[in-house]
């Protein structure tokens, strides 16, 4: 017997026949005489339509922020997953499985107080534990828990995925099945490369580059405590038909498991490729070069919680101007262009540019640790495209390179196949 955490997204969950369908990947497990507790997202499509409905009301007046109240918004927008995770348990139910609804209050799952962007601080593991006790299949609301206010909060978009994971480390589960709408971790998104390979394996450290570098198919923050607290975790396809063989698998279920970089035997230079659209590029033109500026930019950017990423700064000519440049998530632009206006006399500045609609595209590998060269792979392969390449960032396991947002396509096409990714 073992005790298993399964999630469910929101294209698994988004109709009353998937819900029916997922309900049956459950009771397999149960069948096969497992613990098993459940975590489900909205169904496809709701949580936008909750965020729209909130962006679209008025602004409470007087109101000196821009944005509306954290605290309604994570009110509104925990709500589909409520829904989800009581009509699955009905589904259960009706198949004779013994299931109850759980919101992430109930249980409960804390979180510290940043609504609408919380982070999951504690989860007491025997609510849950009992539940496994009395032969009940908990159904939980992913993407939620409660804020020291006492109040719902939610964890990001994309958030039940750490949900799941957060759940198995509480109750030291065996494994944490994340079930989506692709049977796996793929060396770059099926959706714009059909030749990309699904992975049997890919260590933490690349699926925590992948995901951080665009790769949406897990919560950069479920790939973080999977890795902390060493969760077994499965990236696998709710699609395919529960009862087909090999599906029930203990130890080696259909799809890519995410485990330490020891556990791969054959590991590649290059693992995947990743790449993040809307970015922005600002500039600053004839920055004073002396000690302090850029602490004097970016400071007032980190306060004002702008995540600023790749950061270019010019050779000075002449031992006084310098130029600036960095990226931006598009959404943040307007933020962080009224935060530099307000500092211009502070910096020193002559010009103010930004650029919109740029794209970030990744090549990423614990491979390239140990090898040389894959950079100038990668610059050769885009120029060969006609791709202009705006700046350039590397760690030790990962390059990436901010370009055209128009080229976006064709680069990860581009990277996807010089570096042998494609399927044979
Ligand atoms: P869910 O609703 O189940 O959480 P998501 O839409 O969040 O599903 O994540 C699954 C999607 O992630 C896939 O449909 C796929 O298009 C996208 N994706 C991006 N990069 C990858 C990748 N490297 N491997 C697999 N899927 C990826
Ligand atoms: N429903 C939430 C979202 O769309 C959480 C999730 O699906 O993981 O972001
Ligand atoms: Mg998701």
């Amino acid at each position: 017997m073992a005790r298993i955490v399964m999630k469910f997204g929101g294209t698994s969950v988004a109709d009353l026949a998937r819900i029916h369908n997922v309900a049956r990947h459950v009771k397999r497990e149960v069948d096969a005489g497992h613990e098993v507790a459940v975590v489900v997202s909205a169904m496809s499509g709701k949580t936008n339509e909750l965020v729209g409905w909130v962006q679209g009301m008025p602004k409470a007046t007087g109101a000196n922020s821009p944005f509306f109240d954290a605290r309604e918004y994570d009110a509104i927008v925990a709500s589909g997953e409520q829904v989800t995770s009581g009509l699955l348990s009905i589904a259960l139910q009706s198949m004779g499985v013994n299931a109850r609804s759980w919101q992430g209050w109930q249980i409960p799952i804390r979180t510290d107080g940043a609504h609408g962007a919380a982070r999951i601080a504690e989860i007491d593991g025997s609510f849950l534990i009992k539940r496994f006790g009395e032969g009940q299949v908990a159904v939980i609301a992913g993407f939620q828990g409660l804020a020291p206010d006492n109040r719902i909060s939610t964890l990001g978009r994309g958030g039940s995925d750490t949900s799941a994971v957060a759940i198995a480390a509480a109750v030291k589960a065996d494994r944490c099945d994340i079930y989506t709408d692709v049977d796996g971790v793929y060396t770059t998104d099926p959706r714009i490369e059909p030749k990309a390979r699904r992975l049997d394996r890919i260590s933490f450290e690349e699926m925590l580059e992948m995901a951080s570098l665009g790769s949406k198919v897990l919560q950069v923050r479920s790939v973080e405590l999977a890795m902390v607290h060493k969760v077994r975790t499965f990236v696998r396809s709710s699609f395919e038909d529960p009862d087909a063989p090999g599906m029930g698998d203990l130890l080696n279920p259909p799809g890519t498991l995410i485990c330490d970089e020891d556990e791969i035997v054959e590991q590649e230079v290059v693992t995947g490729i990743a790449y993040a659209k809307d970015e922005a590029q600002i500039s600053l033109r004839r920055v004073a070069d002396r000690p302090g500026v850029a602490a004097g930019i970016f400071g007032p950017l980190a306060e004002a919680n702008i995540n600023v990423d790749m950061i270019v700064q010019n050779i000075s000519e002449d031992g006084k101007f310098t130029d600036m440049t960095f990226t931006v998530p598009s959404g943040d632009v307007a933020k962080a262009l009224n935060v530099l206006e307000k500092g211009k006399a502070t910096v020193g500045f002559d010009v103010l540019q930004h650029d919109e609609g740029m794209s970030k595209v990744s090549v990423i590998g614990i491979g390239m640790r140990s090898h040389a060269g894959v950079a100038a792979t990668a610059f050769r392969a885009l120029s060969e495209k006609g791709i202009n390449i705006r700046a350039i960032t590397t760690s030790e396991i990962k390059i990436s390179i901010l370009i055209d947002g128009a080229y976006t396509e064709l680069a990860v096409r581009t990277l996807h196949s010089v570096y042998g990714l494609d399927k044979h």
